[in-house]
């Protein structure tokens, strides 16, 4: 196999005829037929993009206030919630501090009274996510939602210069998410709708990174979107292996932390800036990075996000909070989506208003917790190793009883001095508060979800 691609150029490709037609007349047509009002919500969040934050704000506390009417005239658990925080109608911007966190339990165990009554059944889709804990989590999104989740995703696409009917590399963990098989009618979306060239990250085996070079050579897409982690084990592949052919104009992460080393490395092997991206299955696109790359903008018009001070959590940090301002079928109000993340201050030299979360630390379960309450953040603890040669890879794994274990995927020279060094280098952050060991390992697999750990907390020792 040649090292080149059949023209041998590694500049930037211009749009093909293909991407341009798909872009402009397939997609669109598509769109339209699939998800009515689309173009409308398209144009809405173009413009919207550039509105001052005073109209943006007046937009959004607009729908919040319609949110709150329908969920507590048409669902029971806001109604008594509402109730028990003593807000009404006029009173619920002064108390809005007061009403209950939504959590992942409450929607397991309560989601029916999260239903809005009478809303017609045609009119909502069930979807669901994985749950790294092992229990899938059921909600509905109104069908027509689906259109304002598209538009925000291309929107926040084309601010990496990705638009429709443009080739994309798919490195995608998520079962869900992919379709197995797939006869030619699956064929023929991908290759005249999505245009996308998909891997699967969960279960990389031997040979599928080389199959998939094969792939990205015939398509030469000019964009990858990728799982963090899963784009970190793809670049080390091409570098490892000297490829120079496979170059992409821009790199969505998601997904995942996304460590500052991680970033540094995708763009020296794989070319392109990339554009972090904070999303999840409920509720689409969260927030993304612009063309300034000085944190990722919240797509403020569909989401009301707020960073909520959590006990445990060091100040400017707290948790990820979202409220989806245009689903109805099945609110989500003060969702704690279960992530730790901080506000970035100051404008965006891009000139949009749409506030920005500077950094999301990864899940509340990534931190360590010390024993006088102090929590540190594991994708942060992680970087402190970033320019030892001798470790690849880390993970920690914290007992019921605190103590602490770092699994360490050795590196070349990996020995007894590598360890002291590391433990002088945590020893800073830990201070002696909890006994610490060391265990080598071949490996360190991702969840079956395909999402890294950068910390696993066990249950206590029966
Ligand atoms: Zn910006």
């Amino acid at each position: 196999m040649t090292a080149m691609s059949a023209n041998g150029s590694r500049r930037a490709r211009r749009r093909g005829l293909g991407e341009r037609w798909v872009g402009s007349v397939v997609y669109p047509l598509w769109a339209w037929r699939e998800h009515p009002g689309y173009g409308r919500w398209r144009r809405q969040f173009e413009r919207s993009q550039h509105w001052p934050a005073e109209r943006l704000r007046a937009w959004q506390e607009e729908r919040l206030r319609g949110l709150l009417e329908h969920a507590t005239a048409r669902c029971p658990l806001y109604r008594d919630r509402f109730r028990a925080a003593g807000l009404d109608r006029s009173s619920w911007q002064a108390g809005w501090a007061r009403l209950p966190l939504l959590t992942k339990a409450d929607i397991q165990a309560h989601g029916a009274e999260l239903e809005a009554a009478d809303f017609p059944a045609r009119e909502r889709q069930r979807n669901q996510t994985g749950g790294s804990t092992g229990s899938p989590l059921q909600f509905w999104v109104d069908r027509r939602r689906f259109a304002s989740r598209l538009a925000s995703t291309d929107r926040h696409n084309a601010w990496a210069g990705l638009r429709p009917g443009d080739w994309v590399a798919e490195i995608w963990g998520h079962r869900l998410d992919l379709a197995e098989g797939g006869g030619w009618w699956q064929r023929m979306r991908r290759d005249w709708l999505y245009r996308t060239l998909e891997i699967n990250s969960s279960r990389i085996e031997p040979g599928d990174w080389d199959a998939y070079v094969a792939v990205l050579r015939r398509y030469r897409p000019r964009f990858l979107v990728a799982y963090a982690r899963a784009a970190v084990e793809f670049a080390e592949f091409v570098r490892q292996r000297g490829i120079e052919d496979v170059r992409f104009e821009a790199i969505i992460t998601t997904a995942e932390v996304l460590l500052e080393e991680h970033r540094r490395l995708l763009e020296a092997a794989l070319g392109g800036r990339v554009f972090n991206r904070y999303g999840c299955r409920e509720v689409s696109v969260i927030a993304s990075e612009c063309g300034a790359h000085t944190g990722m903008h919240v797509n403020s018009e569909a989401l009301w996000v707020e960073v909520v001070p959590a006990a445990g959590l060091p100040a400017p940090w707290g948790k990820i909070v979202v409220t989806d301002l245009l689903n109805l079928s099945m609110p989500l109000i003060r969702y704690e989506i279960g992530d730790v993340g901080r506000w970035q201050e100051g404008d965006c030299p891009c000139g949009r208003a749409l506030p920005r979360l500077a950094a999301v630390e990864g899940r509340t379960t990534d931190f360590l917790r010390l024993p006088g309450g102090e929590a540190i953040s594991g994708p942060a603890l992680t970087l402190v190793f970033a320019d030892l040669g001798s470790v690849r890879q880390v993970q920690f794994v914290q007992r019921g009883d605190g103590s602490l274990r770092l699994r360490v995927v050795p590196g070349a020279g990996y020995g007894p001095e590598a360890e002291a060094e590391m433990r002088r280098r945590l020893e800073l952050y830990l201070r002696g508060a909890v006994p610490l060991a060391f265990e080598p390992v071949a490996a360190i697999a991702s969840e079956a979800s395909g999402k890294y750990r950068f910390v696993v907390q066990e249950a206590a020792p029966a």
